[in-house]
């Protein structure tokens, strides 16, 4: 192969006719390479609006695309990119077919960069990697959020999950909307209100949200208030999780109550027990002191009892026997001597329409659960976050499930002679 610099270029870049190498130039100190492009004199300009071949009208001040490395060189494309005159659409910049219009980036380095963000724990760390300013990498998530929504297909969207987060260090709140059968975040507004959730709806189309059968939510006024507004058709469901949240609680406060009363006098039985009475968190060396705590008199084992006997509700077969179990729970809750438990209990029997739908759609906010990891990564590399919008991207870019990079031009699949 004896080809010249220019046109190795050329081949390498995957540059279709008539485009051509001019130039190419390295810095060996600077370790960089830099390579000019040029659309030639005299030949006809696609209209990026029409399509049509049209003459060049004149060419854009010369501008630069970062490129993929070459060996251990830092790779920049140069071009005046030119603009044609249509007769019908005016005046028009030419669409270079190595990168999207506005873009600084290359489609291979854009790609590539999308791929090591999204693999990175932090932004500083991609930031870093990609030798990118954070500014930079910002925008690149913006752009690939931007392409992967306009890709989005919402088709056959049925069951989903409305739910808020902190935000800014618990200051304020966000709300998301989920899809919880394509495991993905479809929007996050700001706030957690009323407006919030009547936001989130809007961002569906109408027939979108017609076809949406069921929404597991807390059981909180505003996106009760919101679904029934915008989408009056949908089940509304409370989840186990929204539903074990607030019994948890409770446990917690029974325990606060009583330990403070058993420390009055000098009994210090319920000290640095607080994380055993959390579902599921006993390692084994307290095991035996938890089993001792049980079987005890205190008010905050009775209370742990009834949080641990609600689960059995899921698990029960339909909603009419949902219904039988929630009554004798019920029951037996308001004969205790446990307020905060009650109180619990008093919310739950005045939801529990929402709680029987259960059976029929078997939702939960599991996965907005799920999500709250990667979430609390993203608030952890809390730079730009003041503003709302960087955080919905970020969301929507790591949660979304979005087809974030560009596509790229084909490679050839035989060798060019
Ligand atoms: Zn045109």
């Amino acid at each position: 192969m004896s080809i010249s610099v220019h046109e190795h270029y050329r081949r390498l870049l995957l540059l279709p006719e008539p485009w051509e190498v001019t130039k190419v130039e390295d810095d060996l100190i600077g370790q960089s390479v830099t390579v000019w492009l040029r659309w030639p004199d005299g030949v006809k300009v696609p209209c990026p609006a029409c399509g049509k071949p049209m003459p060049i009208y004149d060419r854009m001040p010369e501008r630069s695309w970062r490129h993929l490395s070459v060996m251990q060189y830092r790779l920049e494309l140069r071009c005046a990119v030119p603009r044609c005159d249509c007769e019908q659409d005016g005046v028009k910049t030419m669409r270079v077919p190595w990168a999207e219009p506005g873009s600084r980036f290359t489609l291979h380095f854009e790609s590539f960069a999308v791929a090591v963000i999204a693999a990175c724990r932090s932004l500083s760390q991609a930031a870093e990697l990609l030798c990118l300013h954070w500014d930079s990498v910002q925008r690149i998530i913006e752009q690939a959020v931007e392409r992967g929504l306009a890709r989005r297909s919402l088709d056959g969207l049925s069951l989903v999950g409305l739910d808020e987060k902190s935000f800014l260090r618990g200051q304020s709140y966000v709300s998301l909307m989920t899809d919880l059968t394509g495991r993905r975040v479809l929007d996050v507004v700001p706030g957690r209100d009323t407006v919030s959730g009547l936001k989130l709806w809007a961002s569906l189309s109408k027939e979108q949200v017609d076809g949406v059968e069921a929404v597991a939510m807390d059981m909180g006024a505003s996106f009760i208030a919101a679904t029934q507004q915008a989408a009056p058709n949908a089940d509304i469901v409370h989840d186990r999780f929204h539903v074990s949240k607030p019994l948890n609680e409770a446990v917690d406060h029974t325990r606060r109550d009583e330990s403070a009363e058993l420390a009055g006098e000098g009994d210090d039985t319920l000290k640095r027990t607080r994380f055993l009475w959390l579902h599921g968190t006993v390692p084994d060396d307290r095991k035996q002191h938890f089993e001792s705590l049980l079987e005890s008199n205190l008010r905050t084992a009775k209370a742990w009892a009834y949080k641990e006997q609600m689960v059995e509700f899921w698990h029960q077969p339909d909603a009419d026997a949902g219904n039988a179990f929630f009554q004798q729970w019920y029951r037996s809750v308001m004969s205790s001597r446990l307020p905060r438990v009650k109180k619990v209990a008093k919310t739950l029997k005045a939801h529990l329409g929402g709680l029987l739908t259960y059976f029929k759609h078997r939702i939960s906010n599991a996965l907005t659960e799920g999500f709250n990891s990667k979430i609390q990564a993203l608030k952890a590399d809390a730079r730009g976050f003041r503003k709302f919008e960087n955080y919905r991207t970020r969301i929507l870019f790591f949660c979304g499930r979005l087809d974030l990079a560009p596509h790229l031009p084909s490679a050839p699949t035989h060798s060019i002679p």
